[in-house]
This record gives structure tokens, sequence and C-alpha cells, in this order.
């Protein structure tokens, strides 16, 4: 029988049930799993040196005769094989360890292509283990030296090699195997190659040219998924209509001029922006990408007593209780000229009342389960860190006419970010911060300068008479095996040293009465708050001045930046130190991280510093973050993207027969 893409792997040749389980391990269960497993680095044998050059660039490949092999087995049990190898230009000795039967496959005569590279021991200079590959004569029939060959992730029970062998077997079938599912015209049009061809190429390139065109036709592929799910999203909401809000200018000077601050910039812009949206009669949906501490709130609140003053109800989204009751507090304070009717709806308030024309504040999970208003015409979502979009969708779809949508980022998202994530989203951003605020001091604070730090941190609190305030934070509740600190055992060695003429709290997620510490915080019934980074997504305490962050490496900039963010919220001068982690002098990548965060405020930049270093796996959490993981493609590629919100758009409006052939091969 012949195999098909989605004959089990277990129909190779040579994969039993043991090595069915290994392959597993990396998510491949058949036939097609295996030809969409792509390498992750490729190396380029393509360049054969004689012996005399590979002797003089120590690394490389070369092609070279067999003269002579021995196996040598020491007193300690050591065993190798020593293979002497020559061609006209010198000869040149290549040791492998543990590969006895090599002295039987070596064949004196024979001619191999190697690939290695030589490692110096003191004097002695040697090749441990070069790769090798008989010479068939001619480089096009090689399977890996001599061309450019790809090396796979590997598991348990399966080599990159194995893999690559596997492969080879059904090499020529991959064509028919993976079927094309892109129109011929979409391919030329766009000058992209068939995807038999890619797959084929990825696996065994012939060539550095054909290695391009098939990691063209893959990120293509990846992101015309993205393409297709924005232009969807579009249409669809292109499709909706909403009851356009009244602005009352008149209203709004006033509005501006109860507040004790003028608006930046940045605010008016992004206002102007969204009073443009919802005077529409279809609905807003508008990303507020800004800063913390860049003023959103403000900025939510003169849409919001627009809507309400216009005869609509809104509803205000927040990620904790802490937070709803806190846009409580601010909401009802800015909008109390106004006569506004303002709800609080969180787990301990469950209740709305049935009268309309109001503005109801809450956290996601209570407002869900919730008989919304029928007035409702206004969503604004305060953001946690992620950026699930769907689990909303349902306060969009309520009545007949959706509600203007507005979500307000908790960080700065970087560009390339928002481009894909929130492609379907207007954006606006508020990069400008309110100017009478104060930069935070930010200090790297090498460990032994630690103590110091602390001392000078008492004095400070005590020098502002117990004024101003201190937040410690830790990456752990308890201690575990390694060097990190918990804020369990700091909370007890801080407070018996240091800080014992202070009062200090703890706090961390584990800990039940969390708004009521954060409360007593506020009220300065504590001078120090020790936590974890519950605190990140945070309350506004204007006299805390200072952060100081412990095994700072730990966290990722981006949650740095977060945590800075809770302190220089009021008038003084703030600060925040940076204390990493004992080892991390060894770790320039680490510590380099570090001292670009504190030598830059914005976290725009902080942000995209961080996704560039370490991914956005790392710093957003792919898995509940609604990013899309590429396994060729780049996030930041922007061009493509445009390319293929452009064909998508083509399809959705032009030819459905195919975008739906399209749709159910690349979202199944
Ligand atoms: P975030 O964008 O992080 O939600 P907030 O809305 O909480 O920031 O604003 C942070 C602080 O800045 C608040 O105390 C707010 O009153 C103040 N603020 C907002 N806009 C301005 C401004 N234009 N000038 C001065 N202070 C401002
Ligand atoms: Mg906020």
């Amino acid at each position: 029988m012949q195999i098909s893409s989605r004959s089990k792997i277990t129909s190779l040749k040579g994969v039993g049930t043991k090595m069915q389980d290994s392959f597993k391990k990396l998510d491949i269960s058949n036939i097609k799993d295996l030809i969409r497993f792509i390498p992750f680095k490729y190396r380029d044998t393509t360049d054969i040196m004689d012996i005399e050059s590979f002797k003089k660039v120590e690394e490389g490949t070369f092609l070279a005769q067999i003269v002579d092999v021995k196996n040598i087995f020491t007193r300690y049990g050591k065993n190798f094989t020593k293979v002497r190898v020559a061609d006209n230009s010198n000869r040149i000795d290549l040791i492998y360890f543990n590969q006895t039967y090599l002295s039987k496959a070596f064949k004196p005569g024979d001619w191999y292509i190697f690939d290695g590279k030589i490692s110096a021991k003191g004097k002695t200079k040697n090749i441990y283990n070069p790769t090798y590959e008989k010479y068939v004569g001619d480089s096009s029939m090689q399977i890996t030296l001599g061309k450019i060959f790809g090396t796979y992730h590997e598991t348990e029970g399966i080599t990159s090699r194995q893999i690559r062998k596997l492969l080879l077997l059904i090499k020529n079938d991959i064509p028919r195997l993976i079927k094309e599912y892109l129109p011929k015209k979409l391919l030329e049009k766009e000058k992209i190659i068939g995807i038999g061809e890619a797959l084929t190429q990825i696996h065994f390139p012939d060539s550095k040219e054909s290695l391009q065109l098939a990691r063209e036709r893959l990120s293509f592929e990846e992101m015309l998924r993205i393409g297709i799910k924005i232009e969807r999203q579009i249409e669809e909401r292109s499709q909706k209509t909403s009851l356009p809000i009244t602005i009352d200018e008149k209203l709004e000077k006033q509005f501006l001029k109860s507040l004790p601050y003028i608006l930046t910039n940045d605010q008016q812009i992004c206002i102007k922006k969204i009073f443009e949206d919802i005077q529409q009669n279809k609905p807003m949906n508008r990303l507020l990408n800004g800063d913390v501490g860049s003023g959103k709130t403000v900025v939510a609140a003169t849409v919001i007593l627009q809507t309400i003053k216009s005869g609509f109800s809104g509803i205000l989204l927040a990620p904790t209780t802490v937070l709803a009751k806190q846009h409580f507090e601010t909401l009802t304070q800015l909008l109390k000229p106004f006569k506004i009717d303002v709800e609080l709806c969180i787990s301990e308030k469950k209740t709305i009342s049935d009268a309309n024309n109001k503005l109801i504040i809450g956290t996601h999970a209570i407002l869900f389960q919730k008989e919304l208003p029928d007035d409702l015409n206004l969503v604004i979502v305060d953001e946690q860190h992620r950026f699930g979009v769907e689990q909303r969708e349902h306060l969009l779809n309520i009545g007949e006419n959706t509600p203007h949508y507005l979500t307000m980022t908790a960080t700065p998202i970087p560009r390339s970010l928002t481009e894909v994530v929130f492609g379907s989203t207007q954006v606006s951003t508020i990069k400008e911060m309110p100017i009478n605020r104060l930069d935070i001091k930010t200090k790297y604070v090498p460990v032994n300068k630690r103590i110091a730090c602390f001392k000078w941190i008492n004095k400070k609190i005590r020098d502002s008479k117990l004024t101003e305030q201190a937040f410690l934070i830790y990456p752990l509740i308890e201690d575990n095996e390694s060097s990190v600190k918990s804020v369990k055992t700091q909370y007890k060695n801080l407070t018996n040293s240091y800080f014992s003429e202070l009062k200090v709290a703890l706090l961390h997620g584990k800990i039940k009465e969390k708004n009521k510490i954060l409360t007593d915080f506020k009220k300065k019934k504590y001078n120090i708050l020790i936590s974890t980074s519950v605190i990140e997504v945070g309350i506004d305490i204007p006299d805390a001045t200072i952060m100081v962050i412990e095994n700072a490496e730990r966290f990722g900039l981006a949650q740095l930046h977060q945590l800075r963010g809770r302190v220089g919220r009021g008038n003084l001068q703030s600060y925040c130190f940076i204390i990493p982690s004992e080892n991390i002098e060894d770790r320039q990548q680490a510590l380099k991280r570090l001292k670009y965060f504190t030598t830059h405020k914005s976290g725009f930049d902080v942000a995209e510093y961080d996704l560039a270093q370490r991914g956005p796996g790392e710093v957003y959490g792919l898995i509940q973050s609604g990013i899309p993981r590429f396994k060729i493609a780049s996030l930041g590629d922007i061009e493509l993207l445009k390319k293929t919100r452009r064909v998508a758009r083509k399809l959705i409006l032009e030819d459905n027969y195919n975008l739906n052939k399209i749709i159910k091969k690349l979202f199944k």
C-alpha cells in the first residue's frame, strides 16, 4: 500500500512502536507531521576544501581518502578509533570515540567527505567525531555532506540524523503527499513556489537560493493565516451596526476644565480619534496603547462621560477586584461634577440595578455572568497582560446593535505585536508622559551593595518622617532549593535586621486578605511592603517612592517596567533599585538586559528590546496570549503581513471557493 500524508509514522521502514513514542514527544504522529517538522538550523557544507585548507581554517568540510584505521583500547577502558586520511595536499588523523565498528566501515582507498573542526587541547590538536559521508563521485548525489543540510530538534530516542534519513525515504513523494491548496494564479502573482517543492527544499535544499524560496513560501503560509484572520474579523465587524454617540463639545470643555491638569498632546489626539469613531453607526474597535502612568484612565473618562450624557450605558472592565475598586474611586471622583450614576460590580458586591443610563465598573469574571442594561453602548476593557479577544466577543453580541469597544493595555505593546495581534483593531498610542512627572531614578545595585541599599532605604523613609514608602519584590513565595529569594524568608530576615524599626507587611498570591493589606499600606499603616509580583497590575499608592526588585533577571523587562510603574505616581522623586542574583556577573546577556532597563525609561523601548532578545513566548507567555506561534515567519515582518492581508482581502471579496479551501487547510 502506498503511504499517504495521514499514514502513521510507523509505516516508514525502521520506525517501531518505541520510536513512535519518541516521535510523539516531538508532536509527530503521521507522515504529514514529519514533513511539516522543519529544521531549526542549517549547515552549509557545499564548500568542500582540501586538507591543506582545512588545516588552515580549522573548521569546515573536506574530501579525503581513507589511508588507515586503527581501534585503540586504553587501559582506562576508553575506546577510540584513529582514522588516518589523506589527499594530494596533506594528511590528517581523525578520532572517533566508542564507534569501533568504524574500523570495518572505513575501507582504505575509499573517499569520504568529512565535516568537523580542529580542537586544541594544550599542544595537541585533534579532530573529534567529525561527521562523515561516503563520497559517491558527484556532490548532487550526496545526502548531507556536500550539501546544505538541516538540523532538527531532537528528543530521547531520535536524532536529527535519523529524522533526515526517514525524510530521505519519502523525499521524492513529498509533492504527492502534501498537495497544493493555494490557487496557481495566486502563486504566480505573489511569486511564491508550490508547497511540495517548498517542503522538499526546506529539508533538502539544493542551494541557498532554493532554501530561501522555500522559507518564503512557508512564511507566506504562516502569515496568511494571520492575514485571513484579521481580514475576516474586519469583514465581520463591517456587517455590524452601532448607535452613534453624540459629542457635546461644551460638555467636553467643562470636563477638561474640571481636571487639575492639562491633557498631553497624545491624550488629546486619542480622544479625538475615539470621538470620531463613536459618532459612527459602525462599532468602534480601538486599542489604547500606552505606557504605565501615561494617563489612559482620564481618556476613558471623557468617552464615558459623552456616552452617558448621550443617554446610553457604558461598562468598564478591570482585570482584578483591586483595580475595579480603584477605577470606581477614580471615576466617581472625576465624574462627580457631572452627576453620573456609577455602579460597582465585584465578587463582594455582585448586584447591578435595573436602572439604565449609567456606568458599571466591574471585573471580567463577574460581568460576564450579568444581564447587562439594554442601552449599553460602550465597553471599555482595562487589560491585564494578555490579549484574549475571543471571550469578550459575547459582550459585543448582546443585541441588535453592537456597543462601541475600547481596550486599554496595561503596558505598552510594541508595534510588531500590535500589527499581528490587533491587526483588525484601530490603534491609538500614548507615547508622551504627563509633563509634571519626575523620572524614576533607576539604579543597578550589584549584590555587594545590597545591604548599603537597604540601609539607605531605611534612612530615607525615616528622614521623610515615615511618609514615604517602599516596595520590595521577590520572585518566590517560599524558598526552594535554588538560591532564588522568597518573600517569606526575606520578610523574616529583613524585619529582624535593617527594617526592624519600620512596619513591614507581607503580600503574595496565597494571602487571602490582599486587598486589606494594600488598603492598609495605602493608609500608611505600613512603611514597607514585601511582595511577589502580584502587585504588578496594581494600585495607585502615591507615597510609595521606592521600588526594590531582587533576583531581578528572573523577571522580563516588560514586567520590571510594570513594577517600576508602581512608584513615581505622586510628585516626589522616586527610585527603582534593580538587584540581580549572585552569579549574574557570569551571565553577560542577563546583565546586559538589566543594564538596558536601568538606562531606558520608555516602556515601548523596553518592551521592544525584550521582545527582540527573548522572543514573544518568553515575554508574553504565548499560550494564553493569543500571539501566533511562528516556525519560520518572523513576528516583525510587517511587509509580509501587509501582503497576506491584501491577498486575504481579495479572496474574501472575490473567491469564496478558494478561501474556504485555504481556511480548511490552515485552520484545522
Ligand atoms: P495608566 O495609563 O497607567 O492607566 P493613569 O490613568 O492611572 O495611568 O494615570 C496615572 C496618573 O497620571 C493619575 O494619577 C492621573 O491623574 C495622572 N494624569 C493623567 N493625565 C495627566 C496629565 N495630562 N497631566 C498630569 N497628570 C495626569
Ligand atoms: Mg490604568
